[in-house]
């Protein structure tokens, strides 16, 4: 059996939700399909609980536009009357219970982690609920299951949860397996799960890959296809370099890189589930279904380009903390990361040397990590300064970092276009080297890796 995501950009009006539900009918008997939220609404579930909380008159108007949204989907593609029936009696049962959570904050003033995954966790309720009655609708046996129903089960972080995979999978062997023994089509709310105390527990957003992932090492699934609107990995974004192709094969580490540091393709964490079990994961184009698609598998070919891809971020900056000895003195990096993420921000790398420390940040989080900082008394460090206007490249590719040359020959191709670089870092994973650029050289300095290793060399800067 596979377990097929379904992505929210691949719901995104009727027309389109058609498609994916004949594509469906035609190619997902017997599966499980993990499913997003339609388009937009997870957003919309979230602004609205701002609204919700500042007049308590927005409430109505709130729920007539999310329960429009859906509707209008609804009416296009479940057919027969007695299914659309059926869909608007669920749908209204889950409109009631988001209802109340509505006027809950309003009531208390307070937006709370604890409310805030259970409100979200509508979205993927209600596609998973609306995706059955259409696929019912054409006289196939669909059904879904709520996450809570079947057993996900979570450690309990609100909006940043990870899943306890042996629990989960008992779980499931008692209430999913019997029911996909009868070759029905199962939809499964992604994004979510429930700790033990029963609450509800969103994975961050984008988190519905990371459920998929879950779920198929969970059944043991064949394999983990992930269906969107794009083609797949690609060994540079091709708003930026014209010549980028499709990548056809990479490891689960290569993809993790990728995932993590690149183009928003995958939820950086949905390798970790399935990896352990050796189930691929295959993206596939719901515009081109046949169409090649990436694998991601234990064992990747080595390319004649040697790397993989070029990767990049723009959403960073730096916290440079300086303090003498840093390599001699016990605790101090430990120090300043707990003082910074006990503040609830992510570090997304750290590059140390003799006398400063620097702390990769999003650049949203930067004046929350540095009033951490301040906090810590005594005070390790001697002083912090930002860096600002950096974007950081990264390139991926399995054994990067043992093989020679390799660095010699990205930072040759960079320096070549007169592109300055900040700061170096090999990283924790053996399949990538990441460095800082400022933000106005990123074109160019993608542009020259990507020839270099790619094709052959010149400096180019799209316009
Ligand atoms: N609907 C959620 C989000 O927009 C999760 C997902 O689609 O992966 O973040
Ligand atoms: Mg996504």
């Amino acid at each position: 059996m596979k377990v097929i995501k379904v992505g929210g950009g691949c719901l995104h009006g009727k027309e389109t939700i058609e498609r994916i539900v004949e594509l469906i009918a035609a190619r997902g008997k017997g599966q499980v399909f993990v499913v997003s939220a339609l388009y937009g609404v997870t957003d919309l579930l979230i602004r609205s609980m701002a609204k919700a909380r500042e007049n308590e008159e927005h409430i109505p108007g709130i729920l007539s536009e999310i329960k429009a949204r859906h509707q209008l989907v609804a009416r296009h593609v479940i057919g027969r009357a007695a299914d659309l029936k059926t869909f608007n009696k669920e749908f209204a049962n889950g409109l009631r219970r988001l209802e109340r959570f509505y006027y809950g904050l309003n009531f208390t003033g307070e937006i709370t982690p604890r409310l805030t995954d259970a409100v979200t966790s509508f979205g993927e309720r209600f596609s998973a609920m609306l995706l059955a009655a259409a696929l019912r609708s054409r006289g196939v046996s669909a059904t879904c299951r709520m996450p809570e129903q079947a057993g996900l089960m979570t450690d309990g972080k609100y909006g940043d949860a990870t899943v306890n995979l042996p629990a989960t999978e008992r779980n499931f062997e008692a209430n999913l397996a019997p029911l996909l023994a009868r070759d029905v089509v199962l939809f499964f709310p992604g994004f979510f799960g429930v700790s033990d105390a029963g609450h509800i527990t969103t994975f961050g957003r984008g988190g519905s890959d990371y459920s998929a992932a879950v779920v198929a090492a969970a059944l043991n699934a064949e394999i983990l296809e992930v269906w969107k609107d794009t083609e797949g990995f690609m060994s540079a974004d091709p708003r930026l370099v014209a010549e980028a192709t499709l990548i056809p094969v990479l490891s689960y580490e290569e993809a993790a890189e990728l995932a993590y540091f690149g183009a928003k393709i995958l939820h950086p964490r949905t390798v970790e589930p399935v990896r352990k079990k050796r189930i691929q994961i295959a993206i596939k184009n719901t515009l081109n279904p046949d169409g090649e698609g990436s694998l991601i598998t234990a064992q990747s070919p080595k390319p004649a380009s040697i790397i993989k891809s070029v990767a990049y971020d723009t959403d960073i900056a730096v916290l440079k903390v300086h303090a003498s000895g840093v390599g001699a003195r016990r605790g101090i990096l430990g120090e300043v990361a707990t003082a910074v993420s006990e503040r609830g921000v992510n570090i997304k790398s750290v590059v140390t040397s003799q006398t400063c420390i620097s702390l990769l940040l999003a650049r949203g989080d930067i004046d929350a990590a540095r009033d951490a900082l301040m906090d810590i008394a005594p005070r390790p460090f001697r002083q912090i300064d930002r860096l600002d206007g950096v974007a950081l490249i990264g390139i991926v590719g399995d054994g990067i970092q043992k093989r020679p040359g390799i660095a010699a020959r990205c930072f040759t191709a960079v320096a070549d276009c007169r592109v300055n670089v900040e700061m170096i870092s090999f990283g924790p994973s053996r399949a990538a080297l990441y460095f800082l650029v400022e933000e106005k050289d990123l074109a160019s300095g993608v542009n020259a890796i990507h020839s270099s290793f790619f094709s052959t060399p010149r400096c180019g800067r799209l316009s």
